[in-house]
């Protein structure tokens, strides 16, 4: 990952991009620029040796005028304050986007969970929810998982919530395994968005995803989804990376079997059915029809992005390219569907999740892919709409169009108080 750019400023730049598409006065703009509140705090937790350690997390609620805060809980050693607020600012206009009634938060502590047993993960979550609880609630502030969390850690938080609260509240998070209220489909939801967006943006631009030869880079939750059902719809996987390498075979491979191995081997690389060992960057610049960057933000800097040879790029994760890059790409012609649109899986059916949870009734797979997939159709034609109409230079400005007006009128529904 590239430390060239802010991923705060980003988030601001963007919102500017698209402010040159819409005739608000900048004062109003200039309130969706910022959170409305960020808990920073330290968690004092007692390791398996009996010492104390500090960890530093935060929790930034960005915008709440189209509904509770929504957004996951990320833990890594580069999270930091401005991470989690560009992060909490992209889930406003992501939630935006497709049209779903939430604002937008995001969590993290600072945190390489490798290097800690299951029991201190545990109670650095627990702490974690601990310090959360006044913050968060089914109306309020609905956290979910991000990097390196997931079904175990929103289980633990549910639980530790619950239990403070003397309570039984599921919807108060969302990414559960279903035995505690999550949603059917929800793992596969992030990749499955990306999948539809892909096919809907090749139909778009009048190319067969069937013909496409595809690079994955990021081969966790997002990616790996991705990649199996992008397999599925005809393309051909070439390669894939994880933060151990990359590996490539010019004629394709098996997703499935590429995550198999990775499975049980901890990563993409020695995967049998790849021809060639890459680099990370190798991957990023092969020349390939889609490049889906599905690791973390800035993957893709401006100078990267000269050499990219990909005509189409889906971003499954939040952020991936630095706004040079952006600048680059759409110079360059290259089309980018932006991570506002392509992830908004996870978040829509983490509110399926939520609503199955409060209406305490469950639905099956089927109802849930169904729904995820008019979500998404209808916010790419609703993109390619605006893209038309605006003349935007990219489709990621006319995205932002869609998302900021939406924002910008419930704000102005509400009005300013005090
Ligand atoms: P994950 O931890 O499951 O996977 C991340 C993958 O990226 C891992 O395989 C890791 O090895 C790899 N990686 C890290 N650095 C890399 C590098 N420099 N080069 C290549 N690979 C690298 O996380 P995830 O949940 O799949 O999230 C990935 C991205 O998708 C993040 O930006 C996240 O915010 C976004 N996202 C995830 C969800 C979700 O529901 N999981 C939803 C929306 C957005």
């Amino acid at each position: 990952m590239s430390n060239e750019v802010n991923p705060f400023e980003s988030l601001q730049e963007q919102i500017d991009d698209a402010a040159a598409y819409l005739e608000y006065p900048t004062d109003v703009l200039e309130r969706l620029k910022h959170p409305e509140r960020v808990l920073e705090t330290n968690l004092s937790v007692e390791m398996d040796d009996g010492s104390i350690e500090v960890f530093k997390a935060f929790r930034s609620q960005f915008n709440g005028d189209r509904g509770p805060y929504k957004g996951g809980i990320r833990y890594h050693p580069q999270v930091s304050r401005d991470e989690v607020k560009a992060l909490s600012g992209w889930m406003v206009y992501k939630c935006a986007a497709v049209n779903i009634p939430y604002g937008g938060g995001k969590g993290g502590i600072k945190l390489d969970p490798r290097e800690y047993s299951d029991g201190e993960v545990e109670r650095v979550t627990r702490s974690f929810a601990k310090e959360l609880r006044p913050f968060i609630g089914e109306n309020r502030d609905i956290p979910a998982p991000d990097v390196n969390t997931g079904q175990r850690e929103m289980n633990w938080i549910k639980d530790t919530y619950e239990t403070l609260e003397n309570t039984t509240e599921p919807g108060v998070i969302t990414g559960k395994a279903p035995e505690s209220g999550g949603s059917a489909g929800r793992v596969e939801a992030t990749g499955r968005s990306v999948m539809l967006t892909t096919r809907e943006a090749f139909d778009y631009l009048g190319k067969d995803v069937g013909e496409a030869t595809v690079a994955v880079q990021g081969y966790g939750n997002a990616g790996s989804v991705a990649a199996k059902l992008i397999d599925d719809l005809g393309a051909n996987i070439v390669a894939v990376s994880d933060s151990s390498g990359a590996v490539y075979n010019p004629d394709g491979f098996d997703a499935r079997a590429a995550k198999s191995h990775k499975n049980e081997t901890g990563s993409v690389t020695g995967f049998e059915d790849a021809t060639e060992e890459l680099t990370n960057e190798e991957l990023l610049t092969l020349d390939v029809d889609l490049l889906i960057p599905a690791a973390l933000e800035n993957a893709i800097n401006g100078d990267i992005a000269q050499e990219v040879q990909a005509d189409i790029i889906v971003e499954a994760a939040n952020g991936p390219l630095t706004p040079r890059a952006d600048d680059v790409l759409t110079d360059r012609d290259v089309a980018v569907f932006p991570d506002i649109l392509a992830n908004a899986g996870g978040v829509t059916v983490s509110y399926f999740e939520w609503v199955q949870n409060r209406q305490r009734f469950y639905w099956e797979e089927q109802r849930v892919n169904d729904e995820l997939e008019r979500v998404i159709t209808n916010a790419f034609d609703n993109l390619v709409k605006t893209y038309e109409r605006t003349d935007a230079p990219s489709f990621r400005t006319a995205m932002y169009v869609v998302a900021i007006e939406r924002v910008v009128n419930a704000a102005e529904e509400a009005g300013i108080w005090p």
